[in-house]
Order: C-alpha cells, then structure tokens, then sequence
C-alpha cells in the first residue's frame, strides 16, 4: 500500500483532482490518500497560503498528486509552486507531449518528451527597481543545474530508444548564461554517442514545432523556454487539458499537470480531467506500477477517440465527471 499526498488545489483543481483520485483507485492499486491542501482557499480561511501540514506531510510521503495553486498578483507573494520546487529541490520538470487520436488537431504524429529546468533561470525572482521606469530581473544558470537536467534529458532518450535530444537556447544572444548551458549539452552529449543532439535556437524552435513538431523526440531546455515552450506542445496535441507532467527532486516527486488553475472555468464541472489523470498516470509508473498506469493510458485514449464522453474543450459536451466516470468504467472492462 503507497501512501500519497493530494493537494486539491485552487479553481479547477479540486474538480479535477477528486476525478483522478477515483480513475487511479479504479486501477486497484490500493492508495491512502493524504489530503492537504494549499493556495488561495487555504489563505482565505487560515492567512497562510501552504500550511506546515503540507510540509510536514510531503516529507513523509515523499510523493504527491497536485492541483493547480493560484498566486496572488502583487508584491510579497512567491508563487508556491516555485517556492515547491525550490524548496525540495525538484529539479525536473518532465513533460510528455503526444498526439491522442480522434483530437482534430494539424499534425497526429507527436511523441515528445519536455524536460524543463525547475529550480532556476529568470525563475530565481530576482527583480528590482533600478530607477522609476526602469526595472531589471537576474537570470541565473548555473553549471551544476544544467548538467543535471540534460543528464535526465539524454538518461531518458538512452533507456527509451530515443535517436535525438534537442537542446534549446538563445546562446547568440545570452552568451553567459545560455552559452553556460549549450557548453554543458555539448560537453554531456559526448558521453552518448548514439543520441544525437540538436542545438536549436528558442525562436526557431517555435517554428520549427508549428510546421513539423514529429522531428522532435525530447527536449532539454532552460526554465522559461520550457513553460513557455509546454503550453505551445499543448496547443498542438489539442489544448493544456491534455498534458500531464511530474517534478521530479533525488528525494521527492509531485506530480501536477501543465495548466494553472483555469479560473475561467472553474466550480462549472466543465474542466477536461485528462491532464490530471495522466499525471496520476505517470505518478503509478514512478511508483513502479507500470501495469496500472497502461490501463490508464489506454482508457483515456478510447474514451477520447470514441469521443462520445469527452468535454468542451476537445469539442465535446461532457462534464467533468461524465468523462472521468466514463475513462473508470472503460477501466474497469479492461482490467
Ligand atoms: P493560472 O494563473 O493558475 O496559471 P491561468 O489563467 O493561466 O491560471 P490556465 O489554467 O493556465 O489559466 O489556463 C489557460 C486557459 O486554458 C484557460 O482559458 C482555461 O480555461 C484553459 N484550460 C486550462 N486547463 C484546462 C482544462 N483542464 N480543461 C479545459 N480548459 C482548460
Ligand atoms: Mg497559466
């Protein structure tokens, strides 16, 4: 039996963290689910955004399901899921991207993995005044969180038959800190000599993902390309309510997907569990349960392609709960 960590979350999150919850117990791994939470709802009642309980319960359970967290705009507030990610040192933010069939989308072939630097880049928060009209923010790239994020990249391409590892920079132009980083590709490349590495510029990279994104397998990039880079994989595969991810320290994974809290949507049953689910997913494969997480993906897929119970956003009417009790009956005659 695992014990688990579930933060609900803020917006959509507790709607769609409850419907993973039932999807992954309906694979019959047994799980006791920890359930604390954090963000706005928490700060609203108690005038704490992350609880010690939070703490004190990921450091015990060492791995966690979570829902988007909403930061508060304005100053003296730090984005909790950075502060997360910082705290416990999770240095990995891995991002599979890959086409579902049946989604109307421009290409159908995508099959990538983004490993996105966690802990630092212009993510540090480092910003200040210099004088009234003229703001500054420190980007910071250091060789030890370099060389540990594309060492993932390239461990993973190797033990997945992967042919290619791109690695994403603007070094013309950030000769220092971007420069830092290609060196450090090109340095770890040499140790894999069946993996070839594609060195392509962050601008480039954007186009070359719109008109031909299949020639991509992994990608290793720096903080802020990869946020911004996972939401333009998303719109490709068919929208953010579709893409799982996991941050993944030596000592502790949290495992949440690539879209914020959707406020738009939230409270309405309306958001697309998908992304939730499938990294639910990719939390029972860590776990070991490779089995249970298959079953997982294959439900998700034929709910989607048969496309009878899936929501609005991939054209559907369903409610939340429609298509994740679809996703768990469609497991349950699979198992
Ligand atoms: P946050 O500040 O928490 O990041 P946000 O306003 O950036 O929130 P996102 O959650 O990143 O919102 O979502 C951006 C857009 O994508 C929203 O219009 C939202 O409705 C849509 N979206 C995000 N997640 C989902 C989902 N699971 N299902 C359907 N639509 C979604
Ligand atoms: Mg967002």
């Amino acid at each position: 039996m695992y014990k688990i960590t579930l933060i609900p979350g803020d917006g959509i999150g507790p709607e769609i963290i409850e419907t993973a919850k039932n999807v992954i117990d309906a694979t019959g791994v047994v799980i006791e689910w920890d359930m604390v939470n954090a963000g706005l709802d928490v700060y609203a009642k108690e005038g704490i955004l992350i609880p010690q309980k939070v703490y004190d319960s990921l450091e015990k359970n060492r791995v966690a399901l979570k829902g988007p967290i909403t930061t508060p705009i304005g100053q003296g507030f730090q984005s909790i899921n950075v502060l997360l990610r910082k705290k416990y040192d999770l240095f990995a933010n891995i991002r599979p991207v890959k086409s579902i069939p049946g989604i109307r989308v421009p290409f159908s072939n995508i099959d990538l993995v983004i490993f996105r630097e966690n802990t630092e880049d212009l993510y540090i928060g480092i910003e200040k005044m210099i004088s009234p009209g003229i703001a500054e923010a420190a980007k910071r790239i250091t060789e030890k969180g370099s060389r540990r994020i594309i060492q993932a990249a390239f461990d993973y391409a190797k033990a997945n038959h992967k042919s290619k590892v791109a690695v994403v920079h603007k070094a013309n132009i950030m000769k220092l800190t971007d420069g830092l980083f290609l060196a450090c590709a090109r340095d770890i490349a040499k140790a894999y000599p069946e993996i070839q590495l594609q060195e392509v510029i962050v601008d480039n990279m954007c186009m070359q993902l719109v008109m031909n994104p299949a020639q991509f397998e992994v990608i290793a990039t720096t903080n802020l390309y990869g946020d911004i880079l996972s939401d333009l994989c998303a719109g490709l595969v068919g929208g953010l309510g579709l893409v799982p991810g996991a941050n993944i320290g030596n000592s502790m994974a949290i495992f949440e997907a690539v879209h914020g809290s959707a406020p738009d949507i939230a409270g309405k049953n309306a958001a697309n569990p998908t992304a939730v689910i499938l990294s639910g997913a990719m939390m029972l494969e860590h776990l070991g349960e490779k089995d249970s997480a298959d079953l997982i993906y294959l439900a998700v897929k034929e709910i989607i392609q048969q496309g009878e119970h899936i929501t609005k956003d991939l054209g559907g009417n369903a409610t939340t709960t429609e298509m994740s009790r679809a996703i768990i009956e469609k497991i349950l005659t699979l198992k």
